[in-house]
């Protein structure tokens, strides 16, 4: 099987613009792929978590992800007949299912601002996995929506939700965000997001060596003991506008240091495969984990890279599915969606893209001398999520 085989690519200029409509019956493999929930791409990994951005807008202007220098007031958004509806993602979400997902989670941009995105968590709750359990659908925020649209998430199945949350100081917070955005509303959406029992919340800080690791231990003093697991995400090279350095990367080895010279850690299992942070408990004084105290998690996409395990697959908000956070390249899978293709043209296209995959990025990265680019312009994290 090779590439002349596969849905057709689109290089990486300014995907939303460039994207051919793909005929079906010139381009899908003869060869067939149907559902089995046994598909496993190039490197033995299997399909199980779908991470589906509902808009490319957001509210902040985070510089790690969306520098307002580039995101400014002329920034040409999607236009909203461009974006999957919420029936066109359920559909395409029930074909990945089948082949294995288990795990979805909606992000963006910043996924609350998709008008009424809570009737597509209640599309997406009422799948079903081949073995008939339900799916655990989660959703990535920045917060801001959270305190208005906890309940109403909640209700309509929605389990668990990741807040960003880069410090506790409002200067730092604000200027982080870059939209004057007070920490104490994004607080207050944690707040009732724990009440309307959106949990085990967890909190994601983009470290950024010089800009906000002095909020490394008051973010830990604040959420140790609160049942909500506190993560720590080393800065990333991700898309091709924050101009990313690796001197102001702060290695997770340094994190886990800094905080265990004042809140003894102990490190802990993976809770799944594939899971992406590494668990360091905090210990009592015999040096066990004590649960009560919880847990933190540190994402070392840089400087411990996990692509062997990687199962993730990202769906952009108009239907372009993207194999790694640094993918170069996506395939278009609405015109397949918008198109005549069955449920099963559909399944065997995603079939065949996710078993030629080989995508290890950060693997790769860290094989390279610091601040080395290589591989083509990659795809903006705001635009498929992170
Ligand atoms: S760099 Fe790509 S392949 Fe590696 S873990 Fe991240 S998303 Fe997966």
């Amino acid at each position: 099987m090779n590439d002349r085989d596969l849905p057709r690519i689109v290089p990486l200029i300014d995907l939303r613009l460039s994207a051919l409509p793909m005929p079906v019956t010139d381009h899908l493999p003869e060869s067939r792929i149907s559902g089995t929930g046994q598909l496993t791409d190039t490197l033995g990994r299997p399909l199980r978590d779908l991470r589906i951005s509902v808009t490319d807008r957001c509210n902040f202007r985070c510089n790690y992800c969306m520098p307002k220098a580039i995101f400014d007031k002329d920034y040409a958004y999607l236009p909203h007949q461009a974006l999957l509806s919420f029936e066109e993602i359920t559909r395409v979400a029930k074909v990945f299912v089948a082949h294995g997902v288990q795990k979805i989670r909606l992000t963006g941009g910043e996924p609350l601002l998709r008008k009424n995105v809570e009737l597509l968590v209640e599309q997406l709750a009422a799948l079903r996995t081949p073995q008939g359990q339900a799916l655990d659908i989660t959703l990535t925020t920045n917060g801001s929506l959270l305190a208005r649209k906890a309940r109403e998430l909640k209700a309509a199945g929605l389990q668990r939700v990741t807040v960003s949350l880069d410090g506790l100081d409002d200067t730092v917070f604000r200027s982080m965000n870059d939209v004057d955005f007070p920490v104490a509303d994004v607080l207050a959406g944690i707040e009732a997001a724990q009440a309307a029992g959106l949990g085990p919340i967890k909190i994601n800080m983009v470290v950024k060596r010089g800009t906000n690791e002095h909020e490394i231990l008051p973010m830990a003093r604040h959420f140790r003991g609160s049942g909500i697991v506190l993560r720590f995400i080393e800065y990333m090279d991700v898309g091709a506008t924050n101009g990313w350095r690796m001197n102001e990367v702060l290695p997770s080895s340094e994190v886990v240091k800094l905080i265990h010279a004042e809140l003894p850690l102990v490190q802990l299992e993976p809770s799944n495969p594939g899971e992406t942070a590494a668990r360091w408990g905090y210990a009592d004084a015999c040096g066990q984990h004590d649960k009560a105290l919880g847990e933190i998690g540190v994402i070392s996409s840089v400087t411990q890279a996990f692509c062997g395990s990687c199962n993730r697959a990202r769906l952009s908000t108009e239907g372009k599915l993207f194999l790694c956070l640094f993918a170069s390249k996506g395939y278009d899978l609405r015109s397949l969606i918008r198109g005549d293709a069955s449920d099963a043209d559909l399944s065997s296209a995603i079939g065949h893209i996710w078993q030629g995959r080989s995508d290890r990025y950060s693997e790769l990265r860290s094989a390279l001398a610091p601040d080395t680019g290589f591989g083509g312009r990659r795809v903006e994290m705001s635009y498929i999520g992170g």
